[in-house]
């Protein structure tokens, strides 16, 4: 009994849904049929065959049915339910088990459910046994009462979806709701999208999403989802990377005598990998289309020359280069660096940050030049005429529309964006399809190993001991504390009181303070301190996780490092190890051997390269924590499974090239219902 409901259809039209809850929707942002179909199950129960309950509890989480044979108030305290340390404690009967096994559910501070329990009642519980003194009990279980018959209802004798309760509408209520929203569903419920998906039909593939008939179902559904989501993006991505290829490029180099002055300066050789990507680069400055390539490589791998190199082609050509970098401190450093390597060289460099705006318009003259900036690029006459190469260090950190403005101009420049992986080359194709990527692998030889280590409170003298050794062979120290001041939480300890306190275990050694609330001025001055080897220990917050350098610091003390993620943990640990000197990262944590997060700090101690270190990052928190902050593109994702399919992302990339490549602007009628995915709000989240 199909009806006409779309997945457009305001929920309002849907007279099964009765007020309250329609504005417990809404206040949760729902709004369409589509909204609530889409809204995926936390889990599934089996309600055709129940586990059974049995004394060798082996920890995981089960799922029984089972009769309430008692139900009251136990534990200490005073009388009549109001003390602490009393809870509810109901005895069920699985009678399914041989010999009626009985087991209890306990729930604490939770007077309301011994109103709603009472013996001789059936009902569903899932959680996991627990020893709960001398007996096996469930604390606090996700249950579901069941009514007199009811076998054959939605909820029983099928596979059933289990929702977050967030809206506070019970389960129950939302999977019937759900139900007959399947019901009402018309066969097409929007036929112009799904068209274009192959597989199960949408409407069939719903159904399996919230109802499946075995687990296989469900998950050709979400597969079939994922698809769609997959093929949203990579639309966009393919789109984008025509109409960049669309617009008339320029030149912007022609021969390479700076460059190979500049090499001929240094103190070392450019690497195998480095020359490779700078002929890379060189060869589409000199085509006359323009450049989208991403320089990817993993912390310390030398990537700011590679750029600085592209940035000398345009220079020799006539044309100038900006280079935006995330920091004021990351900015300031790459200005002094390429100060000191191209004033020889003759070509100029100007620094833009908020705090310089002293040189309100920048001009080379007719000749070109280069200017390092932070976001202060994006603003005002910052930007210097005939702009060839914009180059964006550490681009993970910057939106695309970021990227966008300082791109988008009457002639559009050569664009090079360079970043540490902190995504695994899965995931590459995805975001930077609309981008050719050159790869910077291997670090620079010449380079002292680097030491992971993770240490207690306990071991806190050795460390202080190993660092006094290293200060004493004339090395630098890094120590990195996650907050700035005022009370410690118990997320970790004040950068303030870390400085103090390292004053106090080392009167003698001249001991450096940086944290992001510092006015630029104080920090310009803290970092040369440092850079110079005025100061020999830095204590600072995170300000220095993006590509500072300074190869004569060979300790890297992480305080709380059980607070950070994995990739930052790395980024991180790259400040060091950029010398001839073996280098010590050392973990401080008040995690415990067996932790989740003694866990996740060991992976950092056993694995050195970025991408193992991210793809393992995935594998622990999933794409969408690991991705969602610095990916913005990724908010709209349903379906993350798709993220990390390289076969999916495969086939819905062919999808989108075969449908451009008949129909470039989607204008034909039979396209025309795609548009949407590519200028709608909804799906632009989707599209980064
Ligand atoms: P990242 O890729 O993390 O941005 P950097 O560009 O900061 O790395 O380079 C790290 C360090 O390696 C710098 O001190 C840089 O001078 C040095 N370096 C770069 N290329 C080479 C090379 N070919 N040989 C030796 N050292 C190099
Ligand atoms: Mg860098």
């Amino acid at each position: 009994m199909a009806g006409n409901l779309l997945l457009t259809s305001p929920l309002e039209t849907c007279s099964f849904i009765r007020p309250k809850e329609l504005a417990a929707m809404q206040a949760a942002g729902m709004a369409a049929v589509r909204d609530l179909l889409f809204m995926l199950p936390r889990r599934y129960e089996d309600r055709r065959m129940f586990d059974r309950y049995d004394s060798l509890s082996s920890g995981a989480p089960v799922c029984l049915r089972g009769r309430v044979v008692d139900v009251g108030w136990k534990g200490w305290g005073g009388k009549g339910g109001k003390g602490r340390g009393r809870y509810v404690e109901a005895v069920l009967e699985d009678e399914q088990s041989l010999g009626n096994a009985r087991f209890s559910c306990l729930w604490f501070s939770m007077p309301g459910i011994a109103r709603m329990l009472c013996a001789g009642q059936e009902m569903i519980v899932y959680g996991r046994m627990k020893p709960y003194g001398k007996k096996l009990s469930m604390v606090h279980p996700d249950f579901e009462l069941i009514r007199e018959g009811e076998d054959n209802s939605i909820h029983l004798n099928r596979i059933v979806p289990v929702y977050s309760g967030r809206m506070g509408i019970p389960v129950r209520r939302l999977r019937e709701i759900v139900w007959e929203a399947l019901e009402q569903l018309s066969p097409e419920p929007e036929p112009e999208i799904y068209e274009f998906v192959p597989g199960v039909p949408c409407k069939t593939a719903l159904r399996d999403l919230h109802f499946p008939g075995s687990a296989e179902a469900r998950d050709k559904a979400r597969r079939r989802f994922a698809l769609e989501e997959c093929l949203a993006q990579q639309l966009n991505v393919a789109y984008r990377r025509r109409r960049a290829e669309a617009v008339p490029g320029m030149q912007t180099a022609s021969s390479s005598l700076l460059v190979r002055d500049l090499a001929a300066s240094l103190p070392f050789e450019l690497t195998e990998a480095q020359k490779r990507c700078v002929r890379e680069i060189y060869r589409d400055m000199k085509a006359r289309r323009s450049m989208n390539r991403l320089l990817q490589g993993d912390v310390g791998s030398g990537k700011t020359l590679v750029a600085l190199c592209a940035m000398l082609l345009a220079v020799e050509h006539g044309y100038s280069a900006v280079m935006m970098a995330p920091t004021q401190i990351l900015a300031e450093q790459h200005y002094l660096k390429f100060r000191q390597m191209l004033d020889k060289l003759d070509v100029p460099v100007s620094l833009v940050t908020a705090e310089r705006k002293e040189e309100s318009h920048i001009s080379f003259g007719g000749q070109g030049g280069i200017v390092v900036g932070t976001h202060a690029l994006l603003y005002g006459k910052n930007v210097p005429e005939r702009l060839g190469l914009v180059v964006i260090d550490e681009q993970h950190k910057f939106g695309v529309n970021q990227r966008e403005k300082l791109i988008a101009r009457e002639e559009r420049p050569d664009v090079l964006v360079m970043t540490a992986t902190p995504i695994p080359r899965t995931l590459t194709l995805t975001f930077y399809g609309d981008l050719d990527v050159s790869i910077l692998d291997g670090v620079p030889g010449g380079r002292g190993k680097v030491v992971t280590a993770i240490r207690t409170a306990k071991d806190r003298e050795k460390v202080v001991k190993f660092v006094r050794d290293q200060l004493e062979e004339g090395r630098q120290i890094y120590v990195v504390s996650p907050l700035i001041d005022g009370e410690e939480s118990r997320k970790g300890k004040a950068v303030t009181k870390e400085l103090d306190e390292w004053k106090a275990l080392l009167p003698h050694v001249d001991v450096g303070l940086l944290h992001g609330r510092m006015p630029a001025e104080e920090k310009e001055a803290v970092m040369k301190d440092f850079r110079n080897n005025r100061t020999s220990v830095l204590v600072s917050t995170t300000v220095v996780e993006v590509g500072v350098d300074v190869p004569n610091a060979t300790v890297m003390i992480i305080n709380n490092a059980e607070n950070f993620g994995l990739s930052q943990l790395h980024q991180l640990r790259g400040r060091i190890g950029r010398g001839a000197h073996k280098s010590y990262c050392i973990l401080m944590t008040e995690a415990q051997p067996g932790d989740e997060q003694w866990e996740k700090l060991h992976i950092v101690e056993t694995t050195s390269n970025g991408f193992d270190l991210a793809e393992q990052d995935l594998k622990l928190r999933g794409p969408g924590d690991v991705l969602g902050t610095s990916q913005s593109g990724l908010k709209g994702v349903r379906f993350e499974e798709w993220l990390l399919d390289a076969r999916l992302i495969h086939r819905g990339r062919e999808l989108a090239e075969a449908i451009l490549t008949e129909d470039p602007d989607l204008k034909s009628a039979k396209y025309r219902p795609l548009r949407f995915l590519l200028e709608s709000g909804e799906m632009k989240r989707v599209a980064n």
